[in-house]
């Protein structure tokens, strides 16, 4: 069949999206159980009577993790319940013990958030309603490729805490989707909360999605997808399930409620198996849990504790005269600011550091796979070598070289440059003898040149560094050869 029909197939639909994220908690210790969370240890070694669900085993709630979860809430604006219940989401599942998940389902901690997505749409910021945020604890994991025959169960994950980001049904395409997922990464990720890794599985990130014709008020029919490992991911499998949807409706069918898993190697959705479209989960209120309860005092407390966020620092940084670009980059992840503003708080000009930021030093960042603190470069050598180019002493050509020094050395910037040669000479004495030894060397273009011809400045500059191995200064070599035009 022709890709034009497929594409085709979507005229006239609209597509409606709505997102849940699951965020795991950055906390040492499980849910319910002092289990450690560490990621990667041999199977079933973090694990209690808790979490392997052994008779009278009882749970107690991890206050870090409500700290957590808190962080978020204030973080998104949402209404914090100053009573939430814990609930049993029942079902089975091998890689579920208890045969329930403890989970909020009625009362959710919080409730009413809202997310600037970053995008403007007919000129108005487009803002995403987010629905409810709730505690709940991670299920185990089945591994179904380690053995030909059978399928194993690793309950290290059994009993670590997430918090569960539920948006309104109101995105309306694969790239709003996106913007959702990235711009609520990035808060998360200056929140402090999770790694946000979704390769570990420690973001993951379900959509329900459903298409239905322009000008309809009311929502088609919607489907879940899952098993989307990036958001790219997510974006291609929004746009082929909903391709699915629209070519089912064309066809004069209807879209049957379903659960379906995304296979990104292939390109393709297809149906999950039962256990993944079960959706009566027989929610009650959890019996061995007290309903959480949340003063004002512990929220004043929680929110004391809030760092800056993406917006504020935007907005700051922008005040400084510096571009959309650089100051989209400088914010991009909560580590770089702190770097440019410990560069910054000892050279005064903003956009020459960000140009270092953002350039040189991001390169490296990005390079090694490194964190920006432990990247072996103090600010303040950073900030003497930005110095070195403002004053002239080396060259911004120069300054790369040097740079490159300052991350296997210990020396200054400027003894670096003294020893590497790289200091721009600036003696008029020198710079006249190069000067006239070029001239020299080159008569008709020195004849030119005298005679008017200003373009060859270039050119006879050109020269002049080549003599010098670059160390001359081209300003003042510049300035040098337009005094011998003009005299
Ligand atoms: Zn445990």
């Amino acid at each position: 069949m022709s890709t034009a029909m497929e594409t085709d197939v979507t005229a006239g639909f609209e597509m409606v999206v709505g997102l849940e994220v699951h965020v795991q908690l950055k906390t040492q210790t499980k849910a319910f159980c002092g289990c450690s969370t560490n990621f990667g240890a041999p199977p079933n070694q973090n694990t209690c009577p808790v979490c392997l669900a052994l008779p009278g085993a009882l749970p107690v709630l991890n206050a870090r993790a409500v700290e957590l979860a808190l962080r978020v809430a204030l973080g998104f604006g949402f209404t914090v319940n100053a009573r939430s219940i814990f609930a049993r989401k029942n079902y089975f599942y091998p890689d579920l013990p208890k045969g329930y998940q403890i989970s909020q389902h009625d009362t959710p901690i919080a409730e009413h958030g809202r997310l600037d997505i970053g995008l403007l749409i007919n000129g108005e910021p487009r803002v995403i309603g987010i629905t409810r945020a709730h505690m709940e604890e991670d299920a185990g994991k089945s591994i179904h490729d380690r053995y030909e025959s059978a399928t194993a169960v690793d309950l290290n994950r059994s009993g670590v805490p997430l918090v569960e980001i539920v948006s309104e049904p109101e995105m309306r395409s694969p790239e709003e989707a996106g913007a959702y997922l990235r711009t609520l990464k990035q808060i998360l990720l200056y929140l402090d909360i999770s790694d946000c890794n979704m390769e570990e599985g420690s973001l993951r990130v379900d959509a329900n999605v459903s298409a239905r014709p322009f000008g309809q008020v009311r929502l088609g029919t919607k489907c879940e997808v899952k098993n989307m490992n990036s958001f790219s991911g997510v974006e291609r499998a929004l746009a082929a399930e909903f391709r699915r949807q629209c070519g089912v409706l064309v066809a004069g069918g209807s879209v049957q409620q379903q659960t379906l898993l995304w296979d990104g190697a292939k390109g393709e959705i297809r149906p999950a198996r039962s256990k993944e479209g079960s959706s009566d989960y027989r929610y009650f209120p959890e019996p061995d849990l007290p309903p959480l309860l949340i003063s004002d005092a512990e929220l004043a407390r929680v929110r004391e504790t809030l760092p800056e966020l993406p917006a504020a620092r935007r907005a700051r940084y922008a005040a400084m005269k510096l571009s959309e670009y650089d100051v989209q980059e400088l914010t991009a992840d909560p580590a770089t600011g702190p770097f440019f503003e410990a560069v910054l708080a000892l050279h005064a000009d903003a956009k020459s550091v960000a140009n270092w930021v953002n350039g040189e030093v991001r390169a490296v960042v990005n390079e090694r796979d490194t964190a920006w603190d432990a990247m072996s470069l103090e600010p303040a050598r950073l900030a003497a070598l930005i110095d070195l180019v403002r004053d002239g002493v080396v060259s911004s050509s120069a300054a790369k070289k040097i740079f490159a020094q300052l991350l296997v050395s210990t020396d200054t910037p400027r003894a670096i440059a003294e020893r590497d040669g790289l200091v721009q000479v600036r003696d008029d004495n020198a710079l006249a003898g190069w000067v006239d030894e070029v001239l020299a060397e080159h008569p008709v273009e020195a004849a030119r040149y005298a005679a008017g011809e200003k373009k060859l400045v270039g050119l006879l500059v050109g020269l002049v560094m080549k003599k010098s191995q670059g160390r001359a200064d081209p300003k003042l070599v510049n300035q040098l050869l337009s005094s011998r035009a003009t005299g």
